[in-house]
């Protein structure tokens, strides 16, 4: 029997006899959808990873509030790299992860998606010789003028193991030539996040009637790229878009936005919104889970829109997710589309949510968390020709 056939042989008989031979895995992260989406690993992981925040989101809004949902960690190292230009931040960050390798070598470095601090990690890796996992690898918007198109691209081709949510994304490697035995198809880790997080029903209540929202009766927006906010008259087109919509829109202010309200001097088009501090992500999810429709051009909560079955109206100008488009989302330009697509989910809430019932999430089933860790285990099997515990 190969070494990989005992590996998958333990890996369902004993998965923590897997986790303690893997133990020693680096979690490199920096933004609020980093921690998110990699908690599921945390928890799994337990006392056997450390957990690198770069500190790319250092607003306390963003870091501090998803910290303390997450599970408690002493190996918890931050490094304080955020703000100032991307190049300078890139050099930043490489530099502080590679003195936490040198001081905490691991077994493997794992980082998450497409931010600057993930592609940091996956190049601190190699300096220290270790192996790189991608997760959330093969999402593909085919805009190259997106920085975070080129990190994605970039890290893939790094990764000795990318864990691609959806077949989709497993196809978007291979046809640029990244090996076979390189990808696992896992599903995405922000299933099992969002089903730890979900608030019961009475908390949900608890969350709508502190703000006198009634279910079903209210839209909840995010905005927050580049894309849609740095431009001035975009964010007003998207701001009064939101502002005519025929029912109450909850609005957390991400800061990039709200530093850009300020900048252009669009305050008096927040006036019709019901405007919150970006919210814990439990308290986030409840809002999410009751809402009529979701407006936003946010990356995960395309993917939470999937597994809470709500319409979300994604205001960008492509998307790396198309694989929820016609059926849970529908990707549209900042304009009048937002309101005639908020229209038509508002005119049959109960029937939509009857309808999106039935649709599985293209994300998978909540067990991305265990698959990475087998792919995990085989890759290191592959590098060393043997697994031991402890
Ligand atoms: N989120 C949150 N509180 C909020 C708004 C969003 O916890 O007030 C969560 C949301 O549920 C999702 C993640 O933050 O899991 C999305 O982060 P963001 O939009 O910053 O990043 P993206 O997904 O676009 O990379």
């Amino acid at each position: 029997m190969s070494a990989t056939a005992d590996f998958r042989e333990v890996v369902t008989s004993c998965p923590e006899v897997v986790l303690a031979a893997v133990g020693g895995a680096t979690l490199v992260c920096g933004t609020r959808p980093e921690l998110i989406k990699l908690a599921p690993l945390m928890r799994l992981f337990g006392d056997e990873c450390s957990v690198v925040y770069t500190g790319q989101h250092y607003d306390e809004s963003l870091y501090s509030r998803i910290r303390a949902d997450l599970p408690p960690s002493n190996r918890f190292h931050e490094l304080g790299v955020g703000g100032g230009r991307r190049g300078d931040q890139l050099g930043r960050t490489i530099s502080a992860v590679d003195e936490v390798l040198a001081t905490h070598p691991g077994r493997v470095v794992v980082v998450q998606g497409d931010t600057t601090s993930a592609l940091a990690g996956a190049l601190a890796a190699n300096t220290h010789g270790l192996p790189l996992v991608h997760v959330e690898a093969g999402l593909r918007s085919h805009d190259r003028a997106m920085p975070e198109e080129h990190n994605r691209v970039l890290i893939d081709h790094l990764a000795d193991l990318c864990c691609a949510p959806t077949e989709l994304n497993r196809a978007n490697l291979l046809a640029e030539n990244v090996p076979p035995h390189r990808i696992a198809v896992t599903g995405n880790t922000v299933v099992e996040a969002l089903r730890a997080a979900l608030p019961g029903d009475r908390e949900r209540e608890a969350v709508l009637a502190g703000q006198g929202l009634a279910r079903d009766r209210y839209a909840l927006a995010t905005i927050h790229r580049p894309e849609n906010v740095d431009d001035p008259g975009r964010l007003a087109v998207i701001l009064g878009e939101l502002g005519r919509l025929p029912v109450p829109v909850v609005f957390p202010l991400h800061p990039r936005t709200a530093k850009s309200v300020d900048r252009f001097g669009l305050g008096r088009l927040l006036e019709p919104l019901v405007v919150l501090e970006p919210q814990s992500y439990t308290t986030f999810l409840a809002l999410a889970a009751e809402a009529a429709v979701i407006v936003s051009d946010s990356g995960g909560i395309q993917e939470e829109a999937s597994v809470l079955k709500r319409p979300v109206i994604v205001v960008r100008r492509s998307t790396e997710r198309p694989e929820i488009a016609g059926t849970f989302g529908v990707l549209v330009p900042a304009g009048p589309r937002i309101g005639e697509e908020a229209a038509r989910w508002l005119e049959d809430v109960a029937g939509h949510r009857e309808r999106l019932r039935h649709h599985p999430s293209p994300y998978g089933d909540g067990t991305a968390a265990a698959r990475i860790v087998a792919a995990l285990g085989e890759v290191l099997v592959h590098r060393t020709g043997s697994v031991t515990a402890g």
